[in-house]
């Protein structure tokens, strides 16, 4: 018999296996019963559309840049683009802070 001789590394393995295996058996189980409870109570409803590619929003329609977004900033009231908003908000709300 060729029986690999039982370690601490050995033992190891196959504990943190069995924890994996059981934790994503609980997931997928507890994920499944959460999916038909959904569908049941909207059977009509589309499942989010994935794209590896990341072209494609959930909606699985074409997603908008978000360069093309402006927000108005509350401090300030001027227009930003959504990518800067945050900074802006950042630098207007400290701007205002040192007066
Ligand atoms: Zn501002």
């Amino acid at each position: 018999m060729s029986e690999t001789p039982t370690t601490v590394e050995s033992v190891s393995e196959i504990i943190i296996g069995n924890l994996l295996h059981s934790m994503i058996q609980d997931i997928v189980a507890r994920e499944t019963v959460r999916q038909k409870q959904l569908h049941e109570r909207y059977p009509t409803m589309k499942p989010y559309h994935y794209d590896p590619k990341g072209i494609l929003d959930f909606n699985g329609l074409p997603k908008q840049q978000e360069s093309s977004q402006y927000f108005l900033c509350p401090n300030c009231n001027r227009e930003i683009s959504a990518n800067r908003f945050a900074a802006h908000l950042q630098r207007c709300l400290n701007r205002g802070s040192r007066r």
